[in-house]
């Protein structure tokens, strides 16, 4: 067998460079730079080479078709029609991102896509055909390192993106309505990338961890259960500014010092409240700003922002709740005021408790502990969460590093995650009914 995990391995480390990189001290390849454009092809091949068919559609996404057992004739064009009539058979979605944050590592992203891949070749290389199809997505965009917006292609894909959403521009001014147009797209037709969720039997993506879990536990993989419902919350501290030689100690009404309490009361929370240690819920305080900032000045105003996230809304919320109302007496102790306003929200997207059950089967099968994590981080998969059945598959990545030229994996891991791919493909093909 040609296929393997370590090729998947191999082949992103191969897409670190020019002509696949748009920087050769760096990796970064954002949505539909020449880079980009560069790496399309090269997996496009690949993914000829493993057994598919291929195409891009409007949004720049690169697609391939491994078609079912016994095929309705698939023209290679985007609607998919058939020649003849009939609908074509489901597909599994087996998904991830091509583009890359600046100064990026090899493997997030790129290796769901090379896993995907390997699969299909396996299978090729078996001469064996499913009850039905696998379609591979190359998305372009997850990063949202390029235009000011994130994920553009996957929620194209879905029909979750407003027109208005499109219009957009990079750093450098130019809109994407421009970039399409040079890469021959046209921004009209964006939409146009959209698949109904009922050609699909549902969607599967592995992606390296990007959270040293797995490390520390030893394991090579994991089963995502959920995307982590998020909360954020903008935070402003007035206390009163001052001389630094002349406000006394005792009377002072820091709003720093206060600020500094705050923060280690969100970590205590997080770390031993309540619901600590459970169900990936962390929270955290990324960003700080003093005023007026200066060294002879007793602080005045602190901004700061806070980070929640959790398996699930209601353990996020509660833990939120808990930040509040201490964060609210701490301001109260040293009289200083506190405003908090929440500023951004998003649900948990669980996976699907049968294609979780699939892949603990399948790690069984392969004697591996079926250890079930939430995702902190988005992914493409939490678009489709509502639309068809999602699984997530972890792979241990070297000190939890990612975005980051430093991201590692194993070949093993590698090779362990294609196994359980493999096996997942058994699972899903015994349990498949066709809709009649
Ligand atoms: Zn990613």
């Amino acid at each position: 067998m040609v296929a393997s995990g370590s090729r998947a391995k191999t082949r992103c480390e191969a897409l670190k460079v020019p002509p696949f990189s748009d920087n050769a001290d760096y990796l970064f390849r954002s949505y539909l730079s020449d880079g980009f454009m560069a790496t399309r092809d090269q997996v496009g091949r690949w993914m000829v080479e493993a057994g598919m068919t291929t195409r891009t559609d409007d949004a720049g996404n690169l697609i391939g078709r491994y078609e079912a057992r016994s095929p309705a004739p698939f023209t290679g064009r985007g609607d998919h029609e058939v020649v003849g009539g009939g609908t074509p058979p489901k597909a599994l979605l087996i998904a991830s991102h091509l583009d890359s944050v600046r100064d990026a590592g090899a493997f997030d992203g790129p290796l769901g896509v090379m896993l995907g891949i390997e699969l299909v070749a396996a299978l090729d290389e078996a001469g064996r055909r499913l009850p039905f199809a696998i379609e591979i997505y190359g998305f372009g965009d997850e990063e949202g390192s390029r235009f000011s917006a994130a994920m553009l292609t996957s929620r194209a894909v879905a029909g979750k993106l407003e027109a208005s959403a499109l219009n957009v521009t990079d750093r450098a001014g130019v809109s994407l309505a421009e970039v399409l147009q040079a890469r021959g797209l046209q921004v009209t037709e964006y939409l146009n990338a959209m698949r109904d969720p009922s050609e699909f039997i549902g969607y599967f993506e592995a992606h390296i961890e990007q959270g040293p879990v797995l490390e520390a536990e030893n394991l090579a993989l994991g089963i995502v259960t959920a995307i982590a419902a998020q909360a954020r919350f903008e935070a402003v501290v007035e206390g009163v500014a001052g001389h630094a030689g002349t406000s006394s100690m005792a009377l002072r009404h820091d709003a720093l010092a206060a600020a500094a309490e705050m923060v280690l009361d969100i970590e205590e929370i997080a770390r031993f409240g309540a619901d600590a240690g459970q169900d990936g819920l962390v929270a955290t305080v990324g960003r700080m700003t003093v005023e007026p900032g200066a060294v002879n000045v007793v602080p005045g105003t602190v901004r700061f922002s806070i980070d929640v996230r959790a398996g699930v809304a209601s353990a996020r919320d509660a833990c939120a709740e808990r930040i509040i109302r201490k964060l609210h007496d701490h301001a109260d102790k040293r009289g200083v005021k506190l405003t908090l306003e929440r500023v951004h929200e998003l649900p948990e997207s669980p996976c699907d408790a049968s294609m979780m059950d699939h892949l603990e089967s399948a790690f069984t099968a392969l004697k591996l502990p079926a250890r079930r994590m939430v995702s902190g981080a988005g992914h493409d998969a939490m678009i489709f969460a509502d639309l068809m059945p999602t699984a997530m598959l972890f792979i241990r990545c070297a000190g939890g590093i990612s975005h980051n030229p430093l991201e590692g994996i194993e070949a093993e891991d590698a090779e362990l995650a294609l196994k359980a791919m493999l096996k997942f493909i058994d699972q899903l093909e015994t349990t498949y009914e066709p809709a009649a």
